[in-house]
């Protein structure tokens, strides 16, 4: 069986995100959505907050699963049995940093691959970061993620800053 660990810190998860889901998950007999924290970003939502969207809006996709890990990404796959590490690549600034995490896993774990998906070009400047910064200044994210995100957005909005922005 083609297990593939997707992770990531989906902080929070965005439409450019679940589409790298839905075409790994037609590659790979199984999927795991691989949750944590990414140590050189502060994060909005809390890992059981961001855990809960992600299995809501993934529970059409009966060969995907939602875990949360922390500590090595590599390790991780080799726990669960994954074989491969997928990645969404978008502009050339993803490429360098994708590069040199894909090189040092290979060196720390040479049988996991690291399989790069292109996003598709509409989603392709969607982030977690502008899908926030949109949110607080009272912009609408509609069409950059799902509606259960677009939610729970606005009621982080309104706990934060009382809605002021929105
Ligand atoms: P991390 O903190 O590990 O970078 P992210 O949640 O920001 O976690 O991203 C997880 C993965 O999804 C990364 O490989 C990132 O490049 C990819 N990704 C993020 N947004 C998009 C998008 N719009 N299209 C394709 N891939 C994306």
């Amino acid at each position: 069986m083609r297990v593939a660990i997707y992770p990531g810190s989906f902080d929070p998860v965005t439409n450019g995100h679940l589409d790298i889901i839905e075409r790994a998950a037609m590659l790979f007999d199984q999927v795991i959505v691989s949750v944590s924290n990414n140590a050189s970003k502060v994060p909005l939502f809390t890992i059981a907050e961001k855990e809960e969207m992600l299995r809501e809006i993934l529970r059409p996709y009966n060969n995907v699963r939602v875990e949360t890990f922390s500590g090595l990404t590599v390790n991780f796959a080799k726990e669960i049995g994954a074989q491969a590490i997928i990645r969404g690549l978008r502009a050339i600034s993803d490429f360098e940093n994708e590069f040199m995490m894909a090189l040092t896993n290979k060196k720390l774990a040479p049988s996991v691959e690291t399989v790069f998906l292109m996003t598709r070009a509409e989603y392709s400047f969607i982030s977690s970061s502008s899908v926030k910064e949109v949110v607080l200044f009272g912009g609408c994210v509609t069409d950059l993620v799902p509606p259960f995100v677009e939610q729970r957005l606005k009621e982080k909005n309104i706990a934060i800053n009382g809605g002021k922005e929105g």
